[in-house]
């Protein structure tokens, strides 16, 4: 049988209320259902306990709230906490929770599989599936606060997928994490991450929001970025630069340089050298990620002291760099791991 009910995270918070007007809840009852969905989070319209039960039956014939649930939990010592979420077509998702002294951040994906193929990823190892839904994107979110002890202050879209590939449906998730009542997480706390897609890059200029903005470059030439990024379409280096500088000057906002190390491939000093000379004069810092193992692949990362004087070599040139902790490695935390354990 076909289910013809809408799933409610898939409703953008201005439309909200005229579509629940639309089906018999009216006025106040209506900021009613958006507080108990994004205030309080619940799981069900039968835990909306200050409707009328004909209130939470219409609700329940016209909507669904909850389109996936999580299958599977796993604790890191560090506190980090990955989630294998269960789909309502059956398919998987994974999203991740890092409890820091002073933010709660969640990584969200956005596709199921990834088109893109990184070299030292699992989520790309089996190619796309399909793209999420608003609904099921921001339903991560909500299963992930549901089960934290502390508020989600800030959203990375670094998970399973290319977001530019699934643009409209990540605008639409920022646009609710940003401004539903109960959520209203700034838009400088939500980071987007990309490896750069021709003909897609460009479409932040002219987005509805403007999160902060990351880019996976991974080389400083492009021989090296397509060994590492095997896809088609990811914009070469030169182009990724031209682009960093477009948008220092037109969004006037720093971008993050995703760059993560890979032994023996892109992490020696003469790659630092070139990578600092390439990011000279641009408004960006360096997040280095040292490589979260990865069993189905070969690569590895460099040693701490390789690591080490990668970010000393960049600093010598006044690039803005961090090492990216390593957290939750023995639960699989690196993107796609969990999911690939699971099929
Ligand atoms: S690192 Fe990101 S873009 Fe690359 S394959 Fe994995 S999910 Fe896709």
């Amino acid at each position: 049988m076909v289910n013809l009910r809408c799933a409610l995270y898939d409703i953008p918070i201005v439309e909200l209320p005229a579509r629940l007007v639309a089906i018999g809840i009216k006025g106040f009852k209506s900021n009613e259902v958006v507080k108990w969905c994004y205030e309080r989070k619940v799981a069900s319209f039968a835990e909306m306990t200050t409707l009328s039960l004909t209130e939470r039956e219409i609700l329940a014939g016209n909507f669904i709230l909850t389109t996936l649930s999580i299958e599977q939990e796993h604790r890191s010592p560090d506190a980090t906490r990955k989630f294998l979420l269960r789909l309502s077509d059956g398919k998987c998702v994974e999203s991740v929770l890092i409890p820091e002294s002073d933010r709660t951040t969640l990584c969200v994906s956005t596709q199921v599989g990834c088109p893109v193929r990184c070299a030292f990823c699992a989520s790309g190892l089996y190619g796309l599936q399909r793209n999420l839904t608003c609904g099921e994107i921001v339903g991560q979110f909500m299963a992930a606060a549901r089960a934290s002890t502390t508020r989600l202050s800030n959203v990375v879209i670094m998970g399973m997928g290319e977001p530019f590939y699934n643009f409209e449906a990540v605008m639409q998730a920022i646009g609710l994490w940003h401004t539903a009542p109960g959520l209203e997480i700034g838009l400088r706390k939500i980071t987007l991450s990309t490896i750069g897609v021709a003909g897609l890059l460009d479409k932040i200029f002219s987005a509805p929001w403007q999160p902060k903005l990351a880019i996976s470059l991974h080389a400083p030439s492009d021989d090296l970025r397509r060994v590492i990024i095997p896809h088609d379409h990811a914009l070469g280096v030169r182009e990724i630069i031209a682009f960093i500088r477009r948008y220092n000057s037109e969004i006037g906002q720093r971008v993050t340089v995703e760059y993560v190390l890979l032994d023996k491939l892109n992490a020696s000093a003469a790659e630092a050298h070139a990578l600092a000379r390439l990011l000279r004069g641009l408004d960006i810092k360096v997040n280095l990620i040292p490589l979260n193992p990865v069993a189905e692949i070969s690569y590895a990362a460099p040693s701490p002291t390789a690591i080490a004087r990668f970010a000393d070599i960049l600093s010598q040139y006044g690039i803005t760099n961090m090492i990216r902790a390593q957290r939750g490695d023995h639960i699989s935390a690196a993107c796609g791991q969990l999911r690939l354990n699971s099929i």
